[in-house]
């Protein structure tokens, strides 16, 4: 498939292109040390479309040091140079990347499974957003100076960590790629980063802006592979200074443990949610309510962190809101992620499949309802990932499917009496991701905003985020906020620096002779 560093693609709109294959390391596309290989698939179709590199600990090694040397290099060209520099690379890859668009959409969907339309008007316009927003940032870190030591000069000041290890995960490759450069590289850090194992594609066609944008090499170095390899290489070493991680609550488990057994690294984690979505019998439409209720949990084939896979809704309207919300599911179009019809493509990978079909199973297993889906229609879809969007009812306390993330198009609907049962569902799961409440009463939108204990509550709405809005999570989604201003933090050290103003004498002056 190609030469020995690149690989054709075949994408999902039946057009080929050609990709880097090799690892991307100092400025330069390279074989890993072992010469394995990885297959990649498109989800719609389970046809292999693609053979990429796979990295492991050797190659993370060779990484650091190429990000190490970037990092030390005492010539002022990155981290400790001029920040205008950083902004004016950011800028420019921002820009690379809209010009590119529509390519890295049609590689988005066909990588990820996701529709087309929704990279191209969500994903890939967010990648570039989102580095443009940190590349503003680059010169606006600033320290503070202190009085408190009477005859000195105080101050402290914003360095960069070093060498961050980034791991993404597959479900937005691309615009996670972008909320983990942004803040590292505006700061002055460098990178070694590693893809999902089903997701490289769009990677590594960023990773060909990075170059065409001119930064110094060493500064970004990306090694596909697998997690258990080449991502535990990253968790573990030794010379890397931080470590920042999306993905599963197990995963990010593993990845904290090993960061305290090596080099207590430094350690950012966004991870799973259960978020509940909360339908008071206030709401203004019920038919509205229903649509974004849909959009919480089928944006990305529920495959969001985010998903709003627990809908809570009050007693009172709860017949007439299933009825409405389950005719709405029966309403979406899965099919190719390149028909402009789908509202929905397949799932990412098979092994993912596998495992959304298996919660399906559990939650019967304990009882609940299928109100409607619940079906594995790959064999109607060119043997694609495909499954029926799935709504249960009667489900209770204790199911399974209540504490787990699916990370599918699957959603349990429970039902309250009160505003207080509301809140105690709502915060009763290990996550604290986000939350949804509809309702139109101000007054309890507000109560219940500083009583949902998770780091997104959206009211009225669902599933929106910005490059400069904090996101991240309560309790066991994760250990500090990606995006905003707040995110800078994750990629600076701060130094105290306290200077005699030249009047402070010795400690021990006058003691001595
Ligand atoms: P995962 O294992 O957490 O994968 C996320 C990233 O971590 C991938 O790049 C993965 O590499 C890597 N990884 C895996 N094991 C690792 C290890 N021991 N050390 C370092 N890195 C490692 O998630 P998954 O297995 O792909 O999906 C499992 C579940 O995680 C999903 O069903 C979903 O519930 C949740 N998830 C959440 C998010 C989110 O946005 N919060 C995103 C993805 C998945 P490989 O891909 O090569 O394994
Ligand atoms: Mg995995």
């Amino acid at each position: 498939m190609g030469s020995d560093l690149t690989t054709s693609v075949q994408l999902g709109n039946g057009k080929t292109i050609t990709l880097p294959s090799g690892l991307y390391i100092n400025g330069e596309w390279v074989k890993p040390a072992k010469g394995v290989t990885l297959d990649v698939y498109n989800p719609a179709t389970n046809k292999v479309i693609a053979q990429v590199y796979e990295g492991d600990a050797e190659d993370v090694d060779a990484a650091v040091k190429a990000a190490r040397a970037a990092f030390e290099k005492d010539d002022r060209s990155w981290g400790f140079g001029s920040p205008q520099n950083r902004a004016k690379l950011l800028n420019k890859l921002a820009d690379l990347v809209d010009e590119n668009a529509e390519l890295l959409s049609a590689i988005e969907a066909t990588d990820q499974g996701k529709t087309y339309t929704s990279a191209l008007y969500g994903d890939i316009p967010g990648v570039s957003q989102t580095i443009r927003y940190y590349a503003g940032w680059a010169d606006k870190i600033t320290g503070k100076t202190y009085n408190s030591i009477p005859g000195t000069f105080s101050h402290t000041r914003y360095e960069p960590i070093g060498v961050c290890g980034q791991i993404i995960p597959w479900n937005f490759p691309a615009l996670m790629f972008a909320w983990k450069i942004g803040p590292a590289l505006a700061t002055g850090n460098t990178i070694v980063m590693k893809t999902a194992e089903t997701t490289p594609l769009s990677a590594l066609k960023i990773a060909e802006l990075i170059h065409e944008a001119g930064f110094p090499p060493g500064v970004f170095n990306l090694v596909t592979g697998r997690g258990p390899t080449a991502g535990q290489a990253i968790a573990d070493h030794m010379d890397i200074d931080k470590v920042a991680f999306t993905g599963s609550t197990f995963t990010g488990r593993r990845i904290m443990e090993s960061a305290a057994k090596s080099n207590l690294k430094k350690v950012t984690l966004e991870l799973g949610g259960k978020s509940p979505n909360i339908i008071f019998g206030d709401v203004k439409s019920i038919k509205e309510a229903a649509e974004w209720a849909i959009f919480a949990i089928g944006a990305n084939v529920g495959q969001v962190c985010t998903a709003g896979s627990r809908l809570l809704v009050e007693e009172t309207i709860a017949e007439e809101f299933t009825k409405e919300f389950v005719a709405l599911t029966e309403k979406i179009k899965v099919g190719d992620p390149f028909d402009a019809g789908s509202t929905q493509g397949p799932l990412n990978s098979e092994g993912h499949f596998e495992k959304v079909k298996g919660w399906i199973k559990t939650a019967v297993e304990d009882g609940a309802t299928v109100a409607t889906g619940g079906k594995d229609i790959s064999s109607n879809n060119n043997g694609g990932y495909f499954l029926s969007p799935t709504v249960f009812t009667n489900v209770k306390a204790g199911h399974r499917i209540l504490e787990n993330e699916v990370f599918g198009p699957v959603v349990s609907i429970q039902t309250f009496k009160t505003e207080e049962e509301a809140v105690e569902i709502a915060n009763s799961t290990q996550y604290g991701l986000a939350a949804g409440i509809f309702s139109d009463s101000a007054t309890r939108l507000n109560r219940l905003n500083t009583k949902i204990r998770a780091g997104t509550v959206w009211n009225n709405m669902y599933n929106f985020a910005s490059p400069t809005i904090p996101f991240g999570g309560y309790k066991q989604s994760g250990i500090g906020r990606e995006n905003g201003e707040v995110a800078l933090l994750n990629y600076l050290e701060v130094k105290s620096v306290i200077a005699n103003g030249g009047e402070i004498r010795s400690p021990f002056a006058g003691l001595s002779g």
